[in-house]
């Protein structure tokens, strides 16, 4: 068995091996089969999914003695030159580098006019393109207008958005995608195949999740693991630090519950077992959004809580205080927070209970009817403590009322449109269902003499007093 890893072994070599790209690769190789290739290229897609290798392929593509309907032979003087690296015709710059920009000078100016030593065409791979000076954009645009028949440019890049549209507007662009998890797994099994070594599916397809839709560290992946053995699921799941999801599940039952001691204590026992806690933030995520129907409140939460985790963990040293120290937030918070949401619904409960009673009596009794009071329009709209005061005194439901006053505020009121802040999720919930919006949108039309909707935002106290506070 060789010595070189596997993602050289396996990068791909013609357009056939390069997997989850054939929206590109079949349109440029029809292009060079139909002598129809494009002058400028242009290959943007995040790293890892094969722009550079499907460079290589076009650049040996352009250039085989014998392709097969404009895919490279691999075997021929020309795509043996390209494939060893032996030839001055095929240019690659990283222009990410401190020579790109001095390369971009000195080979493409420069070197252009002159026609391939030694093969069909001369082709310019600048990766990175978008590191490139606003100097070096302006000699390549100037190239690129007017290029020679035996030159082709391929320009990848990872950040598109960086791209001079002078540039882009030149080219023909592609855009590579991350990988379908079953191609990734598809292909790991051909190599694990190929290069003897046993697997268990749900290895393959826990590296596939991990790697992200990225082939290269999928293949990368693979090769590490089959070093140490028969690439098992556990092997995989211990060597990148994953956890089952049963014991995310619990740690996410523990914060809801507020059992903020025990779930520092999972996380430090996570570690200690030697778990990546970014790695292990990122799967809480991920587990997060598979679950998030499951139940929406609970989720949002946790998605907000690990998502500043996981910020937070690339510029502190420390990851396990990271964790600490958002956790014990929760706490702080947990108490005006999830408790006080317990303690709502509850009270929601008993003042339903205490509203039947009452109506009950009032029905046995036959007291009159008590007269609606009405609506007066304020007179200074401006004054949102005055609207607030009138929308109170109109409110039927105790609930809401009690919701409206104590987790309320009104933000702006900008003519037809009401922006309300609320630091509960409960009175958010009830705000938006659609017969109490009708109701109230009615009132605070009434009170401010024209018809008013409104729309609601959600935040914590501590935002709310960061927002009043400037
Ligand atoms: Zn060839």
């Amino acid at each position: 068995m060789s010595h070189q890893p596997l993602t050289l072994q396996y990068r791909p070599v013609d357009f056939k091996t390069v997997v989850g790209q054939d929206h590109i690769t079949s349109v440029i190789r029809e292009q060079i089969a139909h002598d129809a290739a494009k002058a400028n290229y242009l290959f943007f897609g995040p790293r890892g999914t094969g722009k550079t290798s499907t460079a290589r392929i076009v650049a040996k593509a352009l250039n085989c003695l014998n392709p097969d309907h404009g895919n490279p032979c691999n075997q021929c003087a020309n795509c043996l030159a390209i494939a060893e690296n032996r030839t001055l015709d095929i240019v690659e710059i990283d222009a990410a580098s401190h020579t790109g920009v001095d390369n971009v000078r000195e080979e493409i100016i420069a070197k252009v006019p002159y026609q391939p030593s030694q093969l069909k065409k001369k082709v310019y791979i600048i990766d990175e393109v978008h590191m490139l000076s606003k100097g070096a954009f302006n000699a390549l645009l100037k190239v690129m207008e007017e290029p020679p028949s035996y030159v082709t440019f391929i320009l990848a890049t990872t950040e598109i958005h960086k791209v001079p549209e002078t540039i882009v507007s030149r080219c023909q662009s592609f855009q590579f995608s991350r990988v379908a998890r079953d191609a990734i797994v598809e292909r790991l099994q051909t190599i694990a195949d190929a290069e003897g070594i046993k697997t268990e599916s749900d290895a393959l397809w826990t590296i596939a999740k991990v790697s992200e839709g990225i082939m290269r560290d999928a293949v990368k992946y693979l090769d590490q693991v089959s070093v140490l053995g028969d690439v098992t699921s556990d092997r995989v799941q211990s060597f990148l630090g994953m956890v089952d999801d049963e014991k995310i599940a619990a740690l996410l039952g523990l914060l809801h519950n507020g059992d903020v001691t025990g779930a520092i204590e999972e996380v430090t026992s996570l570690q200690a077992s030697g778990v990546d806690l970014a790695q292990f933030a990122k799967q809480v995520l991920a587990y997060v959004d598979e679950h998030f129907l499951d139940d929406v409140e609970q989720m949002t939460m946790m998605a907000g809580l690990f998502g500043k985790i996981l910020g937070e963990m690339k510029y502190y040293p420390y990851p396990l205080l990271v964790y600490k120290r958002y956790f014990g937030e929760r706490m702080r918070e947990g108490e005006k927070g999830w408790e006080r949401m317990r303690k709502d619904s509850v009270v929601k409960v008993e003042v339903a209970q205490k509203v039947e009673k009452v109506e009950e009596i009032k029905k046995e009794e036959e007291v009159e009817k008590v007269e609606k009071k009405p609506v007066e329009v304020v007179a200074d709209v401006a004054d949102y403590d005055a609207v607030k005061t009138a929308l109170l005194d109109h409110l039927e439901s105790p609930t809401l009322k009690g919701l409206v006053e104590k987790y309320v505020m009104i933000d702006s009121i900008d003519g037809g449109m009401i922006q309300l802040i609320a630091i509960n999720k409960i009175a958010e919930i009830n705000l938006n269902k659609e017969e109490t919006k009708h109701d109230i949108e009615k009132i605070f039309s009434d009170i401010v003499g024209h018809g008013v909707t409104y729309a609601v935002e959600t935040m914590t106290k501590e935002e709310y007093a960061a927002r009043l506070l400037g």
